[in-house]
């Protein structure tokens, strides 16, 4: 019999998934059953999920062996009380490669102070040479699949990076640092810092006013995480005050990005639209259907979260 996968992302995502994922079950050589509705939800055997989908009550789906979410992140679903079976994110080699690009892009931007030549309408010649990378210091708050791809990638360009997780890291080119202390340490140096920790209770409002103030003047923050990571008010005080030089941010505790928010209008904020790094349905796609068939297979599954961590 067919293994019954129902797609619960909304119909925008269907477009695009709707050869990718079949593509992806004929190359892992699964025999699927694969549609956006169902009356017997009693038979679905696998729920491929993102937020603002189809499905937001797992109760009728007595015999899914797993929810395989698309997105990376799972703050929208994790504490979904009726959610009993497991739950695995995406780890995808086009999200990481994404990611990689957005984040050095913006790295390179601050580092080498690209503004001040591409914005020069009084043709000033302004001679001010950047450092090079192996002086710069970057702080990586998380170090995670995305997070260590990024600092491997800050490494290659000879960044001196200083990266912070929650359990201890040995990564080879940078300092892992963990614990209060370690991020206590890992700001003070931080003069580019990026975040790319998930949202649970424990990284709220990571970056708070006593955290900011510990960062040299002059710092620049760069998020790719997720918006409450970073106490708003905090920010827009500090950019004021002129400690943070300038802030990049891509995702905001509300998306899309209110019009009258004060970020939009900041002369030392720049936004982008939560596109740091979008999943690509075709490599998700071999993802979801590796998932699939190790499920099948009695295999455990990759990329499981852990529910009392959050992520
Ligand atoms: P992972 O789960 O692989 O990594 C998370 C990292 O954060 C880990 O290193 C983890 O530590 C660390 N961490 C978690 N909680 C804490 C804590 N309390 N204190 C210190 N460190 C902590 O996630 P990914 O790297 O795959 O993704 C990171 C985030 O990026 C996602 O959760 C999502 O929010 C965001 N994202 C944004 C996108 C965009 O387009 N803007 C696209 C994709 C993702 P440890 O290693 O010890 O577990």
């Amino acid at each position: 019999m067919s293994i019954r996968v129902l797609f619960a992302a909304n119909a925008q995502r269907w477009e695009t998934y709707r050869t990718a994922l079949p593509a992806a079950f004929e190359r892992a050589g699964l025999d699927v059953d694969l549609f956006t509705e169902t009356d017997r939800s009693d038979l679905v055997d696998y729920i491929v999920f993102a937020p603002n989908g189809t499905v937001s009550d797992f109760t009728p789906f007595t015999n899914a062996k797993a929810v395989l979410n698309l997105w990376a992140g799972v703050e929208q679903i994790v504490g979904n009380q009726t959610l009993t079976q497991p739950l695995c994110r995406m780890v995808d080699a086009g999200l990481e490669e994404g990611m990689i690009e957005w984040v050095t892009g913006h790295v390179l931007r601050h580092h080498l102070g690209m503004d001040a030549h591409i914005v020069n309408p009084g043709h000033e010649w302004r001679p001010v040479v950047p450092p090079l990378a192996r002086n710069r210091t970057v702080a990586m708050l998380g170090l995670g699949a995305l997070g260590r791809a990024c600092a491997r990638a800050l490494v290659d360009l000879r960044f001196n990076v200083v990266g912070w997780s929650r359990t201890q890291k040995a990564i080879p080119g940078l300092t892992c640092l963990s614990g209060d202390d370690g991020l206590q340490t890992a700001l003070s140096q931080a003069e580019i810092a990026v975040l790319l920790l998930p949202l649970t209770p424990a990284t709220e409002n990571l970056l708070d006013a006593a955290r900011l103030a510990l960062m040299p003047k002059g710092a620049v923050i760069i998020n790719p995480g997720r918006g409450p990571l970073i106490d708003d008010d905090a920010l827009i005080a500090a950019l004021d005050g002129g400690h943070i030089a300038h802030a990049t941010l891509d995702v905001f505790r509300t998306e899309p990005l209110p019009a009258d928010h004060p970020f939009w209008a900041h002369p030392r904020v720049t936004v982008t639209p939560h596109i740091a790094s979008e999943t690509r349905a075709d490599t998700a796609s071999d993802v979801i259907a590796e998932n699939i068939r190790r499920g099948e297979a009695g295999a455990p599954f990759r990329h499981l979260v852990d529910r009392t961590q959050g992520y």
